[in-house]
């Protein structure tokens, strides 16, 4: 549909004032338009999950967390993105995703891989650095890996610390069905160190509700020192 305001030329003109040349202004649709581009540039078809009309995350993208939700954190992170300047890039790198880039670098070596999961493989990636370091926030998603990797642990945990010596933010996105501890196939004391040091616990994030717009409910962040139940299974301690 072209745009009713600058007939899609992405640009209003303003009054001239003589002897000046006129100047231009960029028009509200470009910025939607770019908007858009950030959301899909970051996960495919975000830009089409309805938004949630406020978040207890926006604020929090320069910080490292560990998420647990459902599928309601795609709202939420739709509504933080939107929200950031559309120069702010993200990515969201599944847990699979993670392997294959690391799958990648081993069949680059000329090794063999043994993962049922290695037809993914790509040179899209070819370093788990590559894959991580460039987002302004990087965003891990987990549970896409179902395939085991003797690997994984350690991929993660090299992904984490990646992210953490460029001191760029990361948020792991885990689902409450199967939370990060040990006994997880990405779980490693290494990480588990990581994340209580590094790490806040964010939960409960508000179900997005469009049509009534009610306010948020008090979102959790625990505290890694706070001395909570959490932090028992983030010491990886059995
Ligand atoms: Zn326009």
């Amino acid at each position: 549909m072209t745009c009713e305001i600058c007939g899609g030329s992405g640009f209003t003109e303003n009054p001239p004032e003589p002897p000046h040349p006129p100047t231009l202004n960029r028009c509200s649709c470009m910025l939607k338009r770019d908007i858009i581009r950030n959301l899909e540039n970051g996960l495919r078809g975000l830009s089409s999950v309805p938004s949630s009309r406020s978040s207890n995350l926006r604020g929090l993208e320069k910080k490292d967390l560990l998420i647990t939700s459902g599928q309601e954190f795609l709202s939420h992170l739709k509504h933080v993105v939107a929200n950031m300047p559309t120069t702010w890039a993200f990515k969201v790198a599944s847990d699979a995703e993670l392997v294959t880039a690391w799958l990648g670098s081993i069949g680059l070596q000329g090794k063999d891989i043994l993962d049922p999961d290695a037809y993914m493989v790509s040179t899209q990636y070819v370093t788990i650095p590559d894959l991580v370091v460039p987002p302004d926030l990087l965003i891990i998603r987990m549970g896409v890996k179902v395939a085991r990797n003797q690997a994984a642990s350690e991929v993660l945990a090299e992904a984490v610390n990646t992210r953490f010596h460029e001191h760029r933010p990361t948020w792991i996105w885990e689902e409450p069905s199967y939370p990060l501890n040990p006994g997880h196939m990405f779980w490693s004391d290494k990480l588990g160190w990581t994340l209580s040091q590094h790490f806040e616990r964010v939960s409960g994030l508000r179900i997005p509700d469009p049509i009534t717009g009610t306010k948020p409910s008090s979102v959790k962040i625990l505290q890694p020192s706070s001395g909570n139940s959490s932090k028992k299974s983030l010491r990886g301690g059995k």
